[in-house]
């Protein structure tokens, strides 16, 4: 079943087009990868996804809502699509437990014992319940954005879209961050992940989609796309990456 459905999407900033007409599906418990040279719209895609940039063209459904419907209730969309951005975007000036416990309370309502019940419960998900207290500056760039993850999963999400999460950090942190990711995906959720970790890439995902150009060039299991790209622009790319 899909839960993340991009039909024909299109995006234009001014004269120049960014998204060429993109379709790419996301099933139920898959993890599919995205690669593409830089400036390929990877992140304009995902962006798109969750409104922070409305499409020129085309449709999103989420979880079976029209994300494109003109009538879209911004706020229920972020809560159903979470998202994790490279530079991790968490508030300076809360603790980890109180970035994860925002949305919970502001978005969605809840009272603050609940709210911090759920952030902590997701907090040590992540492996960082004994860092709750810790503002963004006293923890490291992977705790960091661990708890950044932790944000887009107390708010239960369908789907979670990720930006090359892993790019901002010291190569020694990186691991520990795709372990979580490994180990969501093990709980069975949901997410679309750009990244240039194509070990990562390669070994955990069910589908590897590779754009170029705003447009998927070419997508596959990570075994057809790695080993078997068809694609001669797949070829050259995947050739820099040795
Ligand atoms: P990727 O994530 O694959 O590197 P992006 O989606 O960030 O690619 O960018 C795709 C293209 O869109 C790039 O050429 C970039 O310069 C352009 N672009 C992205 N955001 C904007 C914007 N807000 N205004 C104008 N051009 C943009
Ligand atoms: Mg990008």
């Amino acid at each position: 079943m899909a839960i993340l459905e991009i039909s024909g999407l299109r995006k234009s900033y001014g004269s120049t087009e960014v998204l060429r007409g993109v379709d790419l599906q996301v099933n139920a418990g898959e993890l599919v990868c995205v690669i593409g040279p830089s400036g390929s719209g990877k992140s304009t895609m995902l962006r798109c996804c969750n409104l922070l940039e409305v499409p020129t063209q085309g449709q999103i459904v989420a979880n079976g809502h029209e994300v494109t419907s003109p009538s879209v209730n911004i706020n229920h969309v972020r809560q159903d699509i979470g998202m994790v951005f490279q530079q991790f975007n968490l508030y300076p000036h809360l603790t980890a437990l109180e970035n994860v416990s925002l949305a919970l309370l502001k978005v969605q309502g809840k009272t603050k014992v609940d709210a911090e019940q759920i952030a902590m419960a997701a907090l040590e998900q992540v492996g960082l319940g004994a860092r709750a207290k810790f503002y963004p500056a006293q923890l490291s760039g992977g705790q960091q954005q661990r708890v950044g993850i932790a944000r887009a999963v107390a708010l239960k999400p369908h789907v979670i879209l990720f930006d090359e999460p892993t790019s901002a950090l010291d190569p020694e942190l990186v691991e520990d961050v795709l372990n979580v990711m490994r180990d969501l995906r093990k709980r069975g959720m949901t997410m679309l992940v750009v990244t240039h970790e194509m070990a990562f890439a390669h070994a955990a995902a069910d589908r590897v989609v590779f754009m170029d150009g705003g447009v998927v060039v070419e997508q596959g299991t990570a075994a057809e796309v790695f080993e078997a790209p068809r694609e001669a622009r797949t070829k050259s790319f995947l050739a820099r990456y040795g």
